[in-house]
């Protein structure tokens, strides 16, 4: 489940919900109870390495269209 950071606008803290990503726009009150609320960019730990593999190269392209001869 996604965590997702919010920020308290009524006493300035920050705090953290795992909530699922279909709620993540629904309102969060804060731990002291205030419910104006805004959420911050969402700091999603999945886990696994960081550098996702980049599809591209292993043929199409440029050499499809007759372009390289
Ligand atoms: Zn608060």
């Amino acid at each position: 489940m996604p965590r997702y950071e919010y920020r308290c606008r009524s006493c300035g803290t920050t705090f953290e919900l795992n909530r699922p990503m279909a709620e993540s726009a629904a309102p969060a009150a804060c731990p002291e109870g205030h419910d104006d609320t805004v959420k911050l960019l969402s700091t999603v730990a999945v886990g696994g390495s960081a550098a996702a593999p980049v599809p591209s190269g292993g043929g199409g392209g440029c050499c499809g269209g007759g372009c390289c001869g």
